[in-house]
């Protein structure tokens, strides 16, 4: 099975990474995709550029061959939207690869605010990773109704029914918590706080050489 993996990463930091192998581990994924969005359309414009985004995750990811760095909603034009690059990674890999979109737990939350996002499942499934903040109790009451449809009807209690099947199940699993935000991050570097530890060394290194978040 291959992982999937959008986010903004703006910038990548330590819970992105984490998250991504965990995930390889307890979902036994042969590779996890980074996906950096090009024009990310839910929320306001990233203070750093796609090329800078896309250079941090693959100076991130970088040394790990789990890890793979694709960069296909940078080249796309318009805005960015997770249908479509699954749609077209099924064509590529075919109808019979299994393929996970991985998500953390505030991303799931919004799910049925995406572009045609019902189609999603038909094209992955969807692998949910706790994320500090989110406890899966009080999840019901704050997903919208026809989430908690689509969560009733499609989720399963183990990574193994994933591999049996491409696409179509949703799976909710633990990782280690570390409250890590890319927001946190910019705020601190614009008060002159170093992310040092919430990022690996070399992208800390390429915020400082390109100055960015500073101001
Ligand atoms: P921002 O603070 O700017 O909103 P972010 O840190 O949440 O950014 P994104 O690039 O928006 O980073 O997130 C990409 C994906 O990574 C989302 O699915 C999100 O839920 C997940 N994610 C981000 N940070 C963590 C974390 N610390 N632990 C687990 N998952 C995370």
């Amino acid at each position: 099975m291959i992982g999937i993996f959008g986010g903004t990463f703006d910038p990548i930091h330590f819970g992105h990474l984490r998250l991504a192998q965990e995930a390889a581990s307890a979902l036994a994924l042969q590779q996890v995709r980074f996906i950096p969005a090009g024009e990310p359309w839910l929320r306001d414009t990233p203070r750093a550029s796609a090329q800078q985004r896309l250079e941090m995750v693959r100076l991130a990811c970088a040394g790990n061959p789990l890890f793979a760095v694709d960069d296909r909603e940078i080249r796309r034009r318009g805005p960015s939207y997770s249908v479509d690059t699954l749609s077209e990674l099924r064509a590529e890999l075919g109808p019979a690869q299994p393929l996970c979109l991985l998500l953390g737990a505030d991303a799931f939350l919004g799910l049925s605010t995406w572009h045609r996002w019902q189609d999603l499942f038909g094209l992955a499934h969807i692998a949910v990773a706790h994320r500090p903040g989110f406890a899966q109790s009080s999840w019901a009451d704050s997903m919208p109704p026809a989430l908690q449809q689509a969560l009733a009807a499609r989720q399963t209690a183990g990574p193994g029914a994933l591999a049996s099947a491409p696409a179509g199940q949703i799976l909710i699993y633990p990782i280690t918590p570390l409250d890590i935000s890319a927001s946190h991050i910019r705020t601190g570097l614009q008060q002159g706080k170093s992310p040092r530890y919430l990022v690996p060394d070399v992208v800390l290194n390429y915020i400082s050489q390109n100055q960015l978040y500073s101001e």
